[in-house]
């Protein structure tokens, strides 16, 4: 292992959170859907949804197998729902191409519906024991700084992979420690807006520290759009009425979802365009 790494092993075995994906013994198909989860949502929200998921549908065989309804019904607050389906489409490939096993290799894995190159990687890693870098916004954020002097690290590029390989230690499983440990630690210490550098166990080699901590960020992307009064909230709330409902509703209770017609109806036509609803004779309803 780089010395540089060296104290992280260590304060990450002493500082870890224990969340259900980390637990021995957990499968390949929980890691999988955990990770799908964690694309968008809080890792405390998730935490508190994967077991009654798992418990509900063990493997991809059961998820393949489900109606569509359910899994949103499941889905429930997690967020940007198409996720949902996706991973439905995942688990049928798994049963179609991988008899219902998650594989191991990446390639394989990048191939899955829904399946990027993040949450491909952290699959073969966390679960099967691959030797890759995986790289979040967490680790990209403390490499930027620990190695680069930079605050923060700007647009996603190519050369964080490069960068975080030359951090792992050749023995697979260390590697996989070390990119949980700079996942942590990016989570709980090196964060965002306010690095706690004085309880950081890399302070002592951290290039932007050593630097005074210097404003050099690149700009940032344009800021999302204010979600109140959004397409995204109108979208949530019909979605929200269409899983709280055993039937179709009819289209006098989707017109009082939304205060705005126009806005309402480019809604309803993005969730059907994307799969999240259909309409029928009785109004609107899940897949
Ligand atoms: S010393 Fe501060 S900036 Fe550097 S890696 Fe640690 S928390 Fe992040």
């Amino acid at each position: 292992m780089p010395d540089v790494l060296v104290p992280l092993s260590g304060w990450y075995a002493r500082h870890a959170r224990d969340l259900p994906w980390r637990r021995p013994g957990f499968p390949a198909w929980g890691t999988l859907v955990s990770e799908v989860m964690l694309q968008q949502t809080q890792a405390a929200r998730v935490a508190v949804e994967i077991d009654a998921w798992l418990a509900r549908w063990p493997d991809p065989a059961a998820l393949a197998a489900a109606p569509s309804a359910d899994v949103l019904r499941a889905w429930g607050n997690l967020g940007y729902p198409r996720r949902a389906l996706r991973l439905q489409d995942a688990a049928r490939a798994i049963v179609e191409r991988h008899g219902g096993e998650v594989p191991a290799d990446v390639d394989a894995l990048l191939a899955l519906p829904g399946v990027g190159d993040y949450t491909a990687r952290a699959v073969a890693v966390f679960h099967h024991g691959v030797r890759a870098p995986v790289v979040d916004t967490n680790v990209r954020r403390v490499v930027a700084r620990l190695v680069h002097g930079v605050a923060d690290q700007g647009p996603p590029k190519r050369r964080d992979l490069v960068d975080v390989e030359r951090l792992l230690p050749d023995d697979p499983g260390e590697a996989a420690v070390v990119s949980a440990a700079l996942m942590e630690l990016g989570a709980l210490v090196c964060t965002a807006r306010s690095p706690d550098c004085d309880a950081c166990p890399l302070a002592d080699s951290c290039a932007w520290l050593a630097a005074g901590r210097p404003d050099n960020a690149p700009p940032r992307r344009a800021p999302q759009p204010r979600f109140e009064g959004s397409d995204r909230q109108a979208r949530g709330r019909v979605m929200a009425a269409l899983r709280a409902s055993d039937d179709a509703l009819p289209p006098a209770s989707v017109r009082a979802l939304w205060h705005d017609p126009a806005q309402l109806e480019r809604a309803v036509a993005s969730l059907i365009s994307d799969g999240l609803a259909v309409r029928c004779d009785d109004g609107l309803r899940l897949p």
